[in-house]
């Protein structure tokens, strides 16, 4: 949902795009933005128009609809043609870029993204050394509730917060890996200057994952129903698994006794595996917004990886002496 400051942000550029077409920002038209861009889900002219009329009555159906269509020009929103005969917008300023899975049953919509579908894309374009200029992806199918007769429900959710979620799902998950590898590493080491090294990573990796569980639980107070929204950000949780070994693991690997150099050593490949892992996964996205996420937490892998690889010059240097 857009807050005030976004709204007021969309309204100052709307008004350039105006100026520079000249055209003038009127009460009317700026009732018919404001409405819109308060109200989440894929509207059509005429459900934007009845959230109008309920302001301001005067305002008629064709002026929500050139208003719409200027909106569209100036970038601010998009037309999404959901086949059920109408056409519908959303507005699309620092949202997410996602697709729809359209249910030809009852309209509900689901909306998602999958960065690597989006890098397939991207490749497969290049391939005809084209420049993807945008693009548009819309699955028509049957919800499971008209599959067996029942109502369906049509929560339209916010589609910025159920990003943000499955965002924060993905780092709480990495981070409470990272925790139990540190965690489990510093009991194995028997090294005290090793095991200080681990401990604190771990209180750091705690950190973090506390501020991650605050904001989880700001978003949660915002709207508890967000919990009930459709997975927006697919991820492979799998491949967390690969770069981080589960505690079982630990223990086998590190139970023949490593020595602390190589305890340290294989921290250090995990912070860079992750690093790269996170950092490549950011590139996916053709956002900004999911970009920034993700290079933040490529960038604490990579700030572990450097701890780490100070004590353990430490400790190489020491064995030279
Ligand atoms: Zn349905
Ligand atoms: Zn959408
Ligand atoms: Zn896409």
């Amino acid at each position: 949902m857009n807050t005030d400051q976004e709204v007021a942000e969309q309204l100052a550029l709307f008004s350039d795009y105006l100026k520079r077409n000249s055209l003038k920002m009127t009460r009317q038209r700026e009732v018919i933005v404001d409405s819109f861009l308060r109200t989440n889900g894929h509207l059509s002219i005429d459900e934007l128009h009845q959230l109008v009329k309920q302001k301001d009555s005067t305002v008629g159906f064709t002026t929500v609809f050139r208003t719409l269509k200027a909106l569209t020009d100036c970038g601010l929103a998009r037309e999404t043609d959901l086949q059920d005969g109408r056409t519908r917008f959303e507005h699309i300023y620092n949202r997410p870029h996602h697709h729809h899975i359209v249910c030809v049953a009852c309209n509900r919509t689901i909306e998602f993204l999958s960065p690597e579908l989006e890098q397939l894309q991207e490749l497969i374009v290049a391939k005809y050394q084209f420049e993807s200029v945008r693009h548009q992806l819309q699955i028509f199918g049957v919800c499971p509730d008209c599959q067996n007769q029942r109502p369906s429900p049509q929560d339209v959710f916010d589609s910025d917060a159920v990003f943000a979620r499955d965002a924060l799902k993905i780092a709480m998950e990495a981070e409470r890996s990272g925790l139990n590898f540190y965690l489990a590493a510093a009991e194995h080491i028997s090294h005290p200057s090793g095991k200080a090294t681990f401990l604190r990573i771990a209180e750091e990796e705690k950190k973090h994952l506390h501020d991650l569980e605050y904001e989880w639980i700001e978003l949660l107070k915002k709207d508890k129903n967000i919990l009930k929204a459709p997975v927006f950000l697919h991820f492979d949780y799998e491949s967390l698994k690969k770069i981080f070994p589960t505690r079982d693991e630990i223990r086998k690997r590190l139970e023949g006794d490593l020595d602390e150099e190589q305890a340290l050593r294989l921290a250090m490949e995990m912070e860079l595996e992750s690093h790269r892992f996170f950092r490549d996964y950011a590139e996916k996205f053709n956002d900004t917004r999911g970009k920034a996420i993700f290079l933040k937490f490529a960038a604490e892998e990579e700030d572990h990886y450097r701890t780490i690889q100070k004590e353990y010059d430490r400790v190489m240097q020491r064995s030279v002496h």
